[in-house]
């Protein structure tokens, strides 16, 4: 008899134990996880919400999701599980609701098949506020250059809006790449605040088929894209020979390699072409870096100046054709104009700016760069002695330095060179005020013009 109820005993309390652990939730509690990768902050139809929710402890039941705005709920995705033992599921979809703009409150349910819960199943809510915007930037090509010379400087104005706007930009799609242009806003030559000015080049490309387009993003994901209608025409390209000897790569390309710590190569050779193509191409990523900042005001005025009485000696986008004992070992574009005057000629600022480099540069020796506003550069390179600082704002005539032959120069000469957000644009439009009245100023009136009838 005494047996019989220890059994009992035990009997219960193993049903107690039983019971304990698959009917309450004081061993297995809600296991129900939910994350949301997106919608983050803002709410737009044209980027995925994306949520995962997964069980610990049991299947789910049902997935909710919803936005309350003004006080209407908008049920955006529901889905019911007849499977029990599913415990993880991603959503991933894109609405097609019309929805109202503005602020709202993101909602996700998840109920789940857990018996630990007296047998009514868990669930578990998060909810956050988001602002709902659908609504693209608008943009509106006010103005362009409309034909342009490959390497030359091309120019759009537009306008463009949006309550979130994040980003604006101009690119150029060519080789399978887009080069990507700033668009400043231009509120103190328009008036507006909603008026931005691109200035961008084409670099020369075997292929030929440039895409020119304004991209518009805001903060929620929605993107515009206007394309920009430009005609281009090529350069006719100059070749030149230029012989290398053991002399000059003593004199010029060790110089460099000894200011630069680079050390010395096996060869001659060696030397010489490590310095025209690795120290060349990392000092046009330093020039692009140095001019990736520009001031938003158009500091030039007029035509810029070429150095005085000089001889051009090297043109834009000239093909050399490099000789060393007769044979050929390298090629490379000339980015920039020769000037050759005087030896120790003074140099000239092209135009008002303000220097944003003075020091030593590669390839190019001792060299200023001036920003003069919306992404327009000139720089100066072989010089000599500087005789202006960095951050200094120069005038248009100012002596700024003297010609030398620092770097790589065989004379005395000064290497100029204009650019347009570090990419490097011919320098012979900049020379000429018939060019710069007709593709720059005639451009930025003609959008003067446009932007009335928009705003009407
Ligand atoms: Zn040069």
């Amino acid at each position: 008899m005494r047996k019989g109820r220890v059994l009992l005993l035990l009997i219960i309390l193993v049903a107690l134990a039983y019971a304990i652990y698959h009917y309450t939730p004081l061993i297995k509690g809600n296991g129900i996880n939910i994350v949301v990768e997106s919608p983050k902050g803002y709410f737009s139809a044209n980027k995925p919400v994306i949520v995962h929710v997964n069980d610990r402890f049991a299947g789910i039941k049902s997935i909710d999701v919803k936005l309350i705005a003004m006080n209407t709920e908008i049920e955006l995705f529901k889905k019911t599980f007849s499977d029990r033992f599913i415990k993880r599921f991603d959503v991933d979809f894109k609405t097609n609701k019309i929805l109202p703009q503005g602020n709202a409150t993101f909602v996700v349910e998840v109920e789940d098949y857990s018996t630990n819960n007296y047998l009514n199943g868990f669930t578990k809510q998060i909810s956050f506020p988001v602002i709902i915007d659908t609504t693209p930037p608008q943009v509106i090509l006010l103005s362009g250059t409309g034909r342009v010379a490959v390497s030359g400087t091309s120019l759009a104005v537009f306008y463009a809006k949006d309550d979130n706007l994040k980003d604006v930009y101009l690119g150029v799609s060519h080789d399978g790449v887009i080069d990507r242009f700033k668009a400043y806003n231009a509120e103190n030559i328009f008036g507006n605040k909603h008026v931005y000015i691109s200035f961008f080049t084409y670099p020369l490309s075997k292929l030929k088929n440039y895409s020119t387009n304004i991209y518009a993003l805001d903060k929620a994901g929605n993107l515009t894209v206007v394309h920009v209608p430009v005609y281009y025409s090529s350069w006719k390209l100059k070749k030149s020979k230029i012989n290398i000897t053991d002399a000059f790569i003593r004199d010029k390309v060790l110089a460099i390699m000894q200011k630069e710590n680079i050390p010395q190569k096996e060869t001659l050779l060696a030397d010489f072409l490590y310095v025209n193509r690795v120290e060349r191409a990392r000092d046009t990523k330093r020039i692009r870096q140095i001019c990736s900042n520009s001031i938003d005001k158009i500091l030039w005025k007029g035509r810029f100046l070429q150095l005085r009485d000089s001889e051009v000696t090297a043109t834009f986008n000239d093909e050399r054709f490099y000789y060393y004992k007769g044979k050929l070992v390298d090629i490379k574009y000339h980015k920039g104009y020769d000037l050759a005057s005087v030896r120790n000629a003074k140099v000239q600022a092209a135009n008002n700016g303000i220097v944003v480099f003075e020091g030593y540069l590669g390839v190019y020796g001792n060299t200023i760069i001036i920003d003069h506003g919306f992404g327009i550069f000139s720089l100066y390179g072989h010089l000599q002695s500087f005789l202006v600082k960095k951050g200094e704002f120069v005038r248009k005539g100012q002596i700024i330095a003297i010609t030398d032959t620092t770097g790589l120069a065989g004379g005395d000469h000064l290497h100029f060179d204009v650019l347009v957000d570090g990419y490097y644009v011919n320098p012979i439009e900049w020379w000429d005020p018939h060019w710069i009245k007709t593709h720059i100023l005639e451009v930025i009136s003609e959008s003067k013009t446009r932007l009335s009838l928009v705003n009407q």
